[in-house]
């Protein structure tokens, strides 16, 4: 592993796509595309902008802002430096004259590397994700004809954007002469409500009904947004009728969807719903490896095991937490070791944790889950069709909650708590033999979170 020392380019690059995500694109087009990484030394990073005005409007506006960013990315405080370095005359033309149109052109340009990330070779398939990728696969070679409309739905983090982006970029290069539209849901009832208010729906209709292929992402942003949907209602029919393609993503099945219109709904249901499901402990593990690949860099086994381990939420935060600990390495010059990434990594995985969930919470929901009374699951009985949900409650509650072993053995009908340490040795040895143990106590963790919001 010879990186360069003190390379804060990562983190500045980390910093750049956190920022992007808090402010509109306008506004990060505006400024940020006029910011350049220069070099750093010692704690200090400095960009370059192309004159004394940006320089000090970014500052005033931003500094903040980057700094902290910043210092939750590299866990210290950086400081910034700004210099102005002028542009050749064409170049300043690009940047400085009329900042919106052409910084939008700007991030027209840079699109396309942005989003080729998003492919279908740069996807891991794992179970959990095999059929909505086979089923994106399959619209990108042949849109139109089957699978329309194809919905994709699953939480945060696993794939819904990459897997759509990807059905965009290969019909980008490969079926050029087709026109594909990617908008997020939010993006389009903006846009249509900017149509209304200056009158010209006529061109936004046109947009949308004439394209051949379709991608809306995070459908469930359309909730309560009554004329937004009318709209989509209409293009959805237009769009449909002559066999033009369609997918959307959404974080729910379009069922859990409220505030939406019973037709659109069941426009929605049509042709293909497909579901995203977190990644197992396997799936993690080579998606972790890919990653390494891409970033040119090289992790042992051990470690990466460890996060695999430890953080099963989704692939975002898989991939933030690998961002961190190279980024760190780099940084410091230093090999990762487990206890590296157990420091650097501690505010992640405690996510996973939370201090209001009640032992009583989880009791129930593994209880329901097995068909069981909450009043068996914390009995002496001993029966293997109690004793297994027992230990998996026990597991879930010391995974998901801080209570320490004795409280646990407490709550489970006054047990000792080397039961409770046994019981979690038990199901870790189970998840680790069978991936479906580990499905499982995933979905109980994602019912347990939705039974915490419903109370
Ligand atoms: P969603 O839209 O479902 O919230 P994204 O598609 O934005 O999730 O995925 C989050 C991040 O994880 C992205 O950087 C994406 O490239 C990556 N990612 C998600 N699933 C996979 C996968 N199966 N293989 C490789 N990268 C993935
Ligand atoms: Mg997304």
């Amino acid at each position: 592993m010879s990186q360069p020392n003190y390379d804060y380019y990562d983190f500045w690059k980390e910093a750049l796509s956190q920022i992007k995500i808090e402010l509109s694109s306008q506004e990060f087009a505006t400024w940020f595309s006029r910011i350049d990484y220069n070099s750093a030394k010692e704690d200090t990073i400095i960009l370059s902008v192309p004159s004394k005005f940006i320089k000090d409007q970014i500052s005033q506006r931003y500094s903040t802002l980057i700094k902290n960013t910043l210092h939750d990315i590299a866990g210290t405080i950086l400081t910034l430096d700004f210099i102005v370095i002028k542009k050749t005359m064409k170049e300043q033309h690009e940047v400085e004259d009329t900042p919106i149109k052409q910084s939008r052109s700007i991030a027209k340009k840079r699109k396309p590397n942005e989003t080729n990330s998003y492919s279908f070779d740069s996807f891991v398939v794992g179970d959990n994700s095999s059929f909505a990728f086979n089923a994106c696969m399959a619209i990108a070679k042949n849109p139109g004809t089957s699978y329309n409309p194809c919905l994709i739905y699953g939480g945060v983090g696993l794939g819904k954007t990459h897997l759509i982006q990807a059905v965009r970029s290969y019909i980008k290069g490969n079926l050029s002469e087709l026109k594909v539209v990617y908008v997020t849901a939010e993006a389009f009832t903006n846009e249509f409500i900017q149509a209304i208010g200056q009158s010209k729906t006529t061109p936004f209709k046109n947009k949308y009904r004439k394209v051949d292929i379709l991608l809306i992402d995070d459908i469930h942003f359309l909730q309560g947004k009554e004329s937004t949907q009318e709209e989509l209602f209409h293009t959805f029919n237009d769009l449909y009728d002559s066999n033009k393609q369609m997918i959307f993503t959404c974080d729910r099945p379009v069922s859990e969807l409220k505030k939406l219109t019973a037709r659109l709904r069941s426009r929605f249901e049509r042709g293909l719903n497909v579901d995203l499901q977190p990644p197992n402990y396997e799936t993690r593990l080579a998606i972790l490896r890919k990653k390494c690949i891409n970033h040119n860099y090289v992790i042992s086994d051990d470690v990466l095991d460890f996060i695999s381990k430890n953080i099963n939420t989704n692939v975002r935060d898989l991939e933030a937490s690998l961002t961190k600990l190279i980024a760190y390495s780099k940084l410091l010059n230093k090999d990762i070791t487990i206890k590296i990434a157990q420091e650097q990594l501690k505010d992640s995985y405690s996510l996973n944790r939370d201090h209001s969930i009640a032992i009583e919470t989880i009791q129930k929901a593994v209880a329901d889950y097995f068909n069981l009374s909450y009043i068996e699951l914390r009995s002496k009985k001993r029966t293997r069709a109690i004793a297994v949900p027992r230990q998996i409650a026990m597991y879930i509650s010391r995974n998901m909650t801080d209570f320490s072993t004795t409280e646990i053995g407490y709550d489970f009908g006054g047990r000792d708590h080397t039961t409770v340490m046994h019981a979690c040795q038990k199901i870790e040895s189970l998840i680790q033999a069978d991936s479906s143990m580990d499905n499982t106590i995933q979905k109980l963790m994602r019912n347990i979170k939705e039974y915490k919001r419903e109370t």
